[in-house]
Order: C-alpha cells, then sequence, then structure tokens
C-alpha cells in the first residue's frame, strides 16, 4: 500500500497543490466507509492508520490453530436493507462477504429462569406480551416511541437547525420530545412491572449504561439497529469486512498507509490544511478527518489553542463509555450444552447494581457476565472437534494501574468458574487462553480509556448534543463512535456515510479550495 515516496511526495507538498482532496485519520469502520464513499465520487483520499492492519475496534486474531474476533461479536443492519448491506451492495461487496442470522439473538440466565430473544421485533413483543398480560400496551408503546425517534433520527437533513426549536420540534417531534430523556423514564412513563423494565434494560448493557443513565436516542439507536434487520454475525473472521472495504477503497483509486501514527493536524488560515505524522512527514490535504478518540484529536493533535474554549470545556465534561474485560477460550470438544451462541449471565434482576461499582472503579464478584460461543455458528474459527469461547463483562480502564498478570488470571479464573455452572468441566477442557483488557484495547484504538463505544449515550452526550460531523475548525470533520450517532458497526456505518456526504458537498459547492 501507499504509491509514490516520500520525498517525492514532500516536494510536491512544498512545490504545488495539497497533496490530497481528503486525509482521513484512522482506518477503523468508519474510516474506511467515509473512505470509499468519498473515492467513490472521484477524490483523491488517503488514510493513515497506526496499526499494522486496518479495522481498529472490528480486527481478529489466530492463537495455535483457534481464530478469535477481538471485540465485535453481532452486527445490526445486516440483511437486507439495512445499513451495512447497502454499504456492500454500493461497493459491490454482496457477494463477497456473508452473513449469518443469529435467530435466536440470545439467551439470558437469571438464577431461576431463562429468558430467550428474538432477533425480530414482532415475535420478541409478541413473547414479551405473553409473559407479562397486563403490559401488552405499554410495551407496544415502548416500542413505538423507540421506532419513531430511530426514524426521526436517521432521517435529519443537515440544514436542520437543532438550536431553533420550532424548526426542530416540528420536523422531528419525539426525537425533541425526548431529547433530555434517559430510557429508564420512558420505561416508567409506560410500564410497571420490576422484571419486564428489566427485561427491557438488558440491552443498555451494549451502551455500557444502566437504564437511568442511557438516553432515549441513544437506546433507540441500540435497539432499533438490530431489530430493523435481524442481529447477524459475519462468516468467518468479522476483521473480513474492514478489509474488503479497504481492497474496495483501492480499487477507487484510495491509498492507505498502514504502520504510520498521525502525530499532528496541521492548520491555516482556512482550518485544517494536513497532517504530521510520528516520523516527521507532512502531507497536505483540502479536509482533513478524525476517525480517531475526540480527546486525542483536539487535545494533542491540533492543540487547545486552536479551539474555542466553548468546545475545550464541553469536550473536557464529556465522559466516555466504560470498557471491557475479555477472556478468549479454545476448548476441546463440542458445546452440546449451549443452546445458543450468545448468552448472558445475571447473578439477580438488579440491572443497576453494578454500575455503582464500575464507576468507583470496582468490578463487582458477581458482576453479569456474556459468554459467547462464536465457533457453534462460525465452525471455522475452531480446528475440528474443538470449540471457541469469549467470557467478558464490563470493566473500568482504572480497576487496575498495569493490568499485570495476576490481576488477568483472578478475573479469568473467576469467569472460568462460574462460566463452568453452564459448561460443567470448562478449566478441563481449555486448550488456549488469551485476553484482552482495557488497557489492549485502548493501546490497539487509542480509545481514550480503552472506551467500547465512544462517548457515553447519556442525554448530554447523544442525539442532538453529540459531537457534530463539522468542528469550529474548518475543513477539519469527525467520524465514528466519537460523533454522531453513536457506538457500534451499523451506527459508524452511518458515521462515515454522514461525514462523507458532509464533505462532499462542500466540494460540490467549491467551499474547499486550496490553501499554500
Ligand atoms: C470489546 C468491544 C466489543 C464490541 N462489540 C461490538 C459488537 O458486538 N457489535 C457492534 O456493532 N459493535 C461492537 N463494539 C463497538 C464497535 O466495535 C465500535 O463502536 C466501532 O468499531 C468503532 O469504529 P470507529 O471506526 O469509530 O473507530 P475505531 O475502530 O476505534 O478505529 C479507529 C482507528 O484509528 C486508528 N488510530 C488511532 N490513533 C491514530 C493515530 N494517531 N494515527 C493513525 N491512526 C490512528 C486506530 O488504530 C484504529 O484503527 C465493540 C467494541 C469493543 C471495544
Amino acid at each position: 500500500m501507499g504509491g509514490s515516496t516520500e520525498s517525492e511526495r514532500l516536494c510536491y507538498t512544498a512545490v504545488i497543490m495539497p497533496d490530497w482532496d481528503v486525509i482521513i485519520i484512522g482506518a477503523g469502520v468508519a474510516g474506511l466507509t467515509c473512505g470509499c464513499f468519498l473515492a467513490q465520487k472521484g477524490l483523491n483520499v488517503l488514510i493513515v492508520e497506526k496499526n499494522q492492519k486496518i479495522g481498529g475496534c472490528c480486527s481478529s486474531f489466530q492463537k495455535d490453530g483457534f481464530s478469535f474476533d477481538l471485540s465485535v461479536q453481532s452486527l445490526g443492519e445486516c440483511q437486507e436493507g439495512g445499513r451495512i448491506w447497502n454499504l456492500l451492495k454500493r461497493l459491490d461487496l454482496l457477494d463477497q462477504i456473508r452473513f449469518l442470522p443469529l435467530e435466536p439473538a440470545r439467551e439470558y440466565h437469571f438464577p431461576d429462569q431463562k429468558i430467550v430473544q428474538s432477533s425480530q421485533l414482532e415475535p420478541h413483543i409478541e413473547n414479551l406480551s405473553r409473559l407479562f398480560p397486563d403490559e401488552q400496551k405499554g410495551i407496544k408503546q415502548v416500542y413505538e416511541v423507540l421506532k419513531k425517534i430511530f426514524n426521526e433520527f436517521s432521517r435529519i437533513p443537515f440544514s436542520l437547525d437543532w438550536f431553533n426549536p420550532s424548526s426542530f420540534s416540528s420536523q422531528s417531534p419525539l426525537l425533541y420530545q425526548y431529547r433530555d430523556k434517559t430510557y429508564g423514564e420512558l420505561l416508567n412513563q409506560y410500564l410497571s412491572n420490576t422484571f419486564l423494565k428489566t427485561l427491557l434494560s438488558i440491552r443498555t448493557s451494549y451502551a455500557l449504561l444502566p437504564p437511568e443513565e442511557i438516553s432515549v436516542v441513544g437506546m433507540a439507536g441500540i435497539e432499533m439497529s438490530y431489530f430493523n434487520h435481524g442481529v447477524s454475525c459475519v462468516e468467518g473472521r468479522v476483521e473480513q469486512l474492514p478489509f474488503k472495504m479497504g481492497e474496495a477503497f483501492e480499487k477507487m483509486k484510495g491509498e492507505i498507509f498502514l504502520g504510520r501514527e498521525v502525530e499532528k493536524i496541521l492548520t491555516g488560515k482556512k482550518g485544517a490544511i494536513g497532517i504530521q505524522l510520528k516520523d516527521g512527514l507532512q502531507l497536505t490535504g483540502k479536509a482533513v478527518v478524525s476517525n480517531i478518540d475526540a480527546r486525542t484529536t483536539f487535545s494533542a493533535l491540533l492543540g487547545e489553542d486552536q479551539i474555542p474554549s466553548g468546545f475545550r470545556s464541553k469536550l473536557k465534561g464529556m465522559r466516555p463509555s466504560l470498557s471491557y474485560f475479555i477472556l478468549y477460550l479454545g476448548i476441546d470438544g463440542d458445546l452440546k450444552e449451549l443452546s445458543v451462541s450468545n448468552n448472558e449471565v445475571f447473578p439477580d434482576d438488579q440491572l443497576s447494581k453494578e454500575y455503582r461499582d464500575l464507576y468507583e472503579d470496582r468490578i463487582p464478584e458477581e458482576a453479569p457476565f456474556y459468554l459467547l460461543a462464536p465457533s457453534k455458528v462460525n465452525p471455522s474459527h475452531a480446528p475440528e472437534g474443538k470449540s471457541t469461547l469469549c467470557l467478558s463483562m464490563k470493566a473500568p480502564h482504572h480497576y487496575s494501574r498495569d493490568w499485570d498478570q495476576k490481576v488477568i488470571d483472578s478475573l479469568s479464573q473467576s469467569l472460568i468458574s462460574r462460566a463452568s455452572a453452564l459448561i460443567p468441566g470448562l478449566e478441563k477442557r481449555i486448550l488456549v487462553k488469551a485476553e484482552t483488557t482495557p488497557r489492549t484495547i485502548q493501546k490497539w484504538t487509542g480509545n481514550l480509556l480503552g472506551a467500547a463505544y465512544g462517548w457515553a449515550q447519556i442525554p448530554g452526550q447523544s442525539g442532538i448534543h453529540c459531537l457534530q460531523r463539522t468542528t469550529p475548525v474548518p475543513n477539519l470533520f469527525l467520524t465514528g463512535h466519537w460523533t454522531s450517532p453513536g457506538g457500534g458497526i451499523a451506527a459508524v456505518v452511518a458515521s462515515g456515510e454522514l461525514t462523507a456526504g458532509a464533505i462532499w458537498s462542500k466540494f460540490e459547492k467549491g467551499d474547499l479550495s486550496e490553501e499554500s
């Protein structure tokens, strides 16, 4: 990857015009989506990635014959008509990536019962209505609100003036009505049974937040991106998705620099004009897009003196999402004990309780955890007669200062012994072990404190309060899970597409002119 030599490029920079129409910092799924859309329009686009491979969080690794997906296990919007499906169609990649539907989506294990959740909205509502017949109307109302908010948010025109309440409230009435509300408040508005509210709140943990903190708009994104077009996983390794996108990008004459870290965003009279790499190489572009951690973008790469004080203090006050501790296991034998591949285990029905500890940098001993068996749906992840398991739980970065082996072993041991309740004799079957900590995630992606989903989707930071794709610095744009609509693969694909749209409209209008 990479075409002309560095000295040629430097020379070119100094003498003539910007090297690139657009430079994108980071080859996460959002950066790749944005790059593909712009390259497809005929723009000259460079993506610079610090790692030796593209994909960011959406990566995989191999160990002793087993294959593991680093983080992303299930995706929304992959079936026909969904956001990811549409992206692949547009890039002519539909025949190169297969999605395997996960139906049922999950099994929830409570101490005295199991609940199976469908990946389709109607059967899900029917199932809950059967369990709670008196609450049928309220259940439907909750999903009606989420559906409408998701649709309104997906259709917001670029031109909408968020700060003009009359235009906002008439064009997006539900979004306006719930703009400062939490999902917990929505549930209380329509439902009364406590366990039903718990069941409807389980998926708030996908944003690593309890129901009383996550915004209605954040939850609408989580629920509807799954329910609208089913829940799937990528056949084979999940990193095939970014890899194929990277190939499509290069076919459209886009360039990717791998293993090159961006150290600075260069500015001139008209705003962002390029980047400087860690090795000192400077590259110029008419527009710069950051797909990386927003605080690093503004504080380290740009310099705080370049942004208005109001924006600086908003950024300082923003809260990242929590992170994960993940244990990957290659094990002997199949996993007939489990009826589905995705399981969630709860020690009780108090979903919000664990956050009190997490916010004080503790992991409660009996925290809920995920037990995924990827090779049940993706047999290629394990050699014949063997299986893969992925045990994980929420974890704050500051739980440990060094995340040394002692800490890792103790968390791993606790997960293994708890998972043994579902898979008897698990410990003796382990052949391969690997772990990911918040520290590893931070190192790999550059995401602040290993945040799994960018900013926490609380009302003050999501929906209309999210960091916008345009920034106070002209010609500098954001894409990915640190901007709207938020975290998760389907959401960052949307973000990449929307950022590309904003940039392309400027090119079309001739607003992105050159500057020496
Ligand atoms: C443990 C975990 C589990 C998850 N599970 C799911 C799931 O099941 N389903 C789902 O939909 N989502 C899931 N997510 C969320 C999802 O993976 C992310 O929201 C999404 O991948 C973020 O994509 P992005 O493009 O915004 O950024 P990232 O993936 O963070 O990519 C940013 C890229 O920028 C690069 N970079 C950083 N700094 C620099 C620099 N200075 N110079 C050059 N390059 C740089 C990084 O190396 C990285 O490649 C999970 C996330 C985690 C961490």
